[in-house]
């Protein structure tokens, strides 16, 4: 099959809407992550059909949590090449975005994949999430919080939860194994004013991955004290 139809496929099993626009955005963005993956780390995956398959697609399931579709501002942390934040912004241009890591390269990149694919209302910005999420702007204003592969739930909920605002919406895009660190996580989910709302299972077409889409209500506000200051909550997540 071609990557538009397997694309268009997947986009409908998930109530999307694809085009050919959508399309031309998807490959000028795959020949991108080529090209620069020569000169800067991106990602380990740099056949076509992975970079189609394990990243837009595995990126486009997040939308298996459909009130994602009406979001209004969404952050993704730990965004790297930009997954699931480009894939997200390029099936719902009207949301604003906000693509944020702390690597620089990589928020170079992404400048130029904006840049190039010409999407509105999406910024990268370059620093720890540690950081951003004490500043007012950015702390408890966004309706929707991604991330994918960054931390463990434990860990990762220090970094995500206090973007949310209350009655907001964090989405942890997982691997199989995800009972154990929801259990590992569950105490720094409550402390930070979260409340678990429910484990969504998702298959990839087309690849053995089975991941888990880890969905948390913000029911309060985040104390003040969080997050802790850059590194602490990996050295010393709460348990
Ligand atoms: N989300 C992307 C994906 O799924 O392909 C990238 C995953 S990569 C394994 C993890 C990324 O998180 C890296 O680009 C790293 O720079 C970033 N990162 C790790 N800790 C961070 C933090 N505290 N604040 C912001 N970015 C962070």
């Amino acid at each position: 099959m071609e990557f538009f139809d397997i694309m268009n496929k997947a986009c409908t099993n998930e109530g999307l809407f694809f085009d050919e626009e959508k399309y031309n955005k998807f490959i000028k963005y795959k020949d991108m992550i080529k090209e620069w993956n020569e000169k800067i780390n991106l990602t380990a995956i740099t056949e076509d059909e992975g970079i189609v398959k394990k990243h837009f697609i595995d990126s486009i399931k997040v939308f298996r949590f459909s009130p994602l579709k009406t979001a209004k501002r969404i952050i993704d942390v730990g965004t790297g090449a930009g997954f699931p934040g480009i894939p997200i912004k390029i099936m719902i241009p009207n949301v604003e975005v906000v693509l944020l890591d702390s690597l620089n390269k990589r928020v170079n990149f992404l400048n130029e994949v904006i840049r190039e694919l010409e999407l509105k209302g999406i910024t990268a910005v370059h620093g720890r999430a540690e950081d951003y999420a004490r500043e007012s702007r950015f702390r408890e204003k966004f309706d929707i919080v991604v991330s994918r592969a960054v931390a463990n739930m434990a860990v990762l909920s220090e970094l995500c939860i206090p973007f949310v605002e209350v009655n907001g919406q964090f989405i942890a895009l997982k691997g199989p194994a995800v009972e154990e660190e929801i259990k590992e996580g569950s105490k720094a989910i409550t402390t930070l004013g979260g409340k678990l709302q429910q484990i969504i299972n998702v298959e990839v077409e087309g690849t053995d991955l089975k991941h888990n889409l880890v969905v948390v209500n913000k029911i309060k506000e985040t104390p003040k004290i969080y997050p802790r200051k850059a590194g602490t909550a990996s050295k010393k997540p709460i348990k």
